[in-house]
């Protein structure tokens, strides 16, 4: 019996545009560690991970979007205050 195999292996590699090459393991406004899955689209938004987003964002894009971001003392207070830092 007669084989034949056909090498196939030319392929492109697409990814979305508005996914980043890099996201980083702690998010940039709570230093929380940020899971792929949840924070990849609000990192990808507004650079931060879903917590911030929900805390600092939800119903005031138009704030962050124009600049805003909570000082580290507020973040720090906020995070204490809720068990979230020790
Ligand atoms: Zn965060």
């Amino acid at each position: 019996m007669h084989k034949t195999v056909i090498n196939r292996e030319k392929y492109d590699v697409i990814t979305p545009e508005h996914v980043p090459e890099h996201i980083p393991l702690a998010c940039p406004i709570c230093q929380l560690i940020m899971s792929s899955k949840v924070d990849t689209t609000p990192y990808v938004k507004y650079g931060c991970c879903a917590w911030c987003d929900r805390m600092w964002i939800d119903g005031r894009t138009e704030r962050w979007l124009g600049g805003w971001r909570p000082t580290e003392t507020v973040v720090d207070m906020t995070l204490r205050a809720l068990g979230m830092r020790a």
